[in-house]
């Protein structure tokens, strides 16, 4: 039995089988988009994958299949593409237009063959564009679970990318470990969001972890346990059955609000990671939508245009019946890279062009995702909330360009409007002196304000000692902006990791916060410490 030790990312305890996805297995993302070499690579890549699945099908469905070879052995069909290249348009972007020009005009077709051909557009379009990324996380776990085939898999390797995460399907996976990384880096964020126990920065040699072994993943005091013994398995099934007890106890209370000992209502809202998804509870169990990470839909591979994001924001707005749904407008950079954007070897990425600044930087884009959010505004309450404000010019330059677009769109007929333009408040100028903020809601992102008031990185196992939330002069500053938020009227949430960590509710609430954004498996124990704790500390 040997025991290893990291920081807990996503709380669960759970004894399965180890499936070791070694670094031998894992090919880098192609680096470099933009050449023809790596668009000929995918689409040969697809060819070979799209033979193989004729092979194995039967003949109506290799028919459609050879319908997208065809396409993809079509030099006229190809040429537009390429020539896209040539003028430095991205790989991903140059293929997602040309296919997207294509889907609409089959779409529009009268007759029913052609407009089935859309979707095989689409298919088409995703695989190139999967392939263009390079092989998937979904693909090495397959590569290596040639042995392991438990539903209680338990997968440790050094390290996973945000987008890896979301394109990887985590269906027979119970638990992560991963060599690097922090428990609030966007990873953590995204298995938080979908209950998997996750283990960061755990001191382990992967050289020296076999498949298939009996594991122990303690999600609660931070352990691994590898081959456990007999009296260790006893002693976790019983600690397995209270956590168990505790998690049914804290459901009971998902229906209702969460109301302090004394008699203060609480907002608990939800942080919504994955836009493809519907939430997996339903709208009862929370006060609406806290936080949205729009930027996962960006990561992969190709940029969504307007009406791909109308329909994920639609979508959970009518999720949302009526409840409010903050939507915070793409916050790429960082760690959240989107090949198409973000600058290629930033010095200093979470310094860098992250957030709004981004998003200026690239107003085409930007527009764009305004316009289906606006759209989107017009189906219920809405509101916008913009990432990594430094000054305020930031937020009128936002507001400038939403009104713009939203007068373009009702001059040609189409509902839209103008909702309520928040801020995050992370980076701790903007903290510091909140009043020149004309924004019309705040939310405190702790998880970068921290990272940016201490200078330790949010996803770096060397400095996780230095990166927590009992420093004194973050409390204050909380209290700061709430205070403020209070005296002009305007609310102020928390939706960073602090806001779905119980440790932290009393304090939160001592500092004024009344409102609190969390991830879907925070919601039922948040509201069980709410109804502990007491609005005002004595
Ligand atoms: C934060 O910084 O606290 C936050 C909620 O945003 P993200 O974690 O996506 O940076
Ligand atoms: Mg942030």
């Amino acid at each position: 039995m040997h025991i290893f030790t990291g920081q807990v990312a996503c709380e669960g305890v759970v004894i399965g089988s180890s499936l070791n996805v070694s670094t031998e297995h894992q090919q880098s993302f192609a680096e470099d988009n933009n050449s023809a070499e790596t668009l000929s690579d995918a689409i040969d890549v697809s060819k070979i994958q799209l033979q193989k699945l004729i092979d194995s099908k039967k003949k109506i469905e290799g028919e459609i299949l050879e319908f997208q070879i065809s396409l993809l052995e079509d030099s006229e069909f190809l040429e537009p593409i390429f020539n896209r290249l040539e003028l430095n348009e991205s790989g991903p972007l140059a293929w997602s237009n040309i296919l997207d020009d294509l889907i609409e005009e089959y779409d529009t077709e009268e007759d029913s063959y052609f407009r089935a051909r859309a979707e095989d557009l689409k298919d088409l379009k995703l695989r190139v564009l999967h392939n263009l990324n390079g092989v998937g996380f979904s693909e090495i776990l397959k590569i290596a679970d040639n042995q392991v085939n438990s539903s209680e898999q338990i997968i440790i390797t050094k390290d996973l990318t945000p987008s890896q995460f979301i394109e990887t399907n985590w269906e027979n996976c119970s638990g992560i470990v991963l060599i690097n990384n922090s428990p609030n880096s966007h990873v953590a964020i995204l298995a938080k969001s979908r209950g998997i126990p996750m283990l960061t920065g755990a001191d382990i040699d992967l050289n020296q972890i076999s498949s298939n072994a009996t594991v122990i993943l303690d999600c609660i005091k931070g352990d691994f346990i590898i081959e456990p013994d007999q009296e260790t398995i006893g002693r976790y099934n019983n600690i397995i059955a209270k956590y168990r007890d505790k998690k049914d106890y804290e459901k009971t209370l998902l229906e209702k609000p969460a109301i302090t000992e004394d008699g203060v209502t609480i907002q608990v809202q939800l942080n919504m990671d994955d836009l493809l998804n519907s939430p997996e509870l339903p709208p009862e169990h929370c006060d609406g939508i806290g936080l949205t990470r729009t930027e996962f839909i960006f990561t992969r591979g190709y940029l969504p245009n307007e009406e791909e994001q109308f329909q994920y924001y639609a979508k959970l707005i009518q999720w949302a019946k009526g409840k409010p749904v903050t939507f915070r407008t793409m916050d790429a950079g960082g760690d959240k890279t989107i090949p198409e954007l973000t600058p290629k070897h930033e010095v200093n990425p979470f310094l860098g062009l992250r957030g709004v600044r981004l998003s200026l930087a690239n107003e085409q884009v930007f527009r764009t995702q305004l316009r289906a959010l606006a759209r989107a505004s017009s189906l219920g309450e809405v509101k916008i909330m913009i990432p990594m404000v430094t000054e305020n010019f930031e937020i009128q330059a936002v507001r400038k360009l939403l009104k713009d677009e939203v007068a373009k769109l009702l001059d040609r007929g189409i509902e839209a409007k103008i909702p309520q333009l928040g801020m995050m408040v992370e980076v701790p100028i903007a903290a510091l002196q909140i009043e020149n903020f004309d924004a019309d809601f705040y939310s405190i992102g702790s998880n970068d304000l921290i990272q940016y008031l201490t200078s330790a990185s949010r996803d770096n196992p060397a400095v996780v000692n230095l990166y927590h939330a009992e420093y004194p002069a973050l409390w204050k500053l909380i209290a700061a902006v709430a205070s403020h938020g209070n005296a002009v009227g305007r609310e102020v949430s928390v939706c960073g990791n602090i806001a779905g960590d119980t440790k932290y509710t009393s304090k939160l609430l001592a500092a004024g916060i009344r409102s609190l954004s969390v991830t879907a498996t925070s919601i039922a124990p948040v509201k069980a410490a709410v109804r502990r704790a007491r609005s005002i500390l004595n």
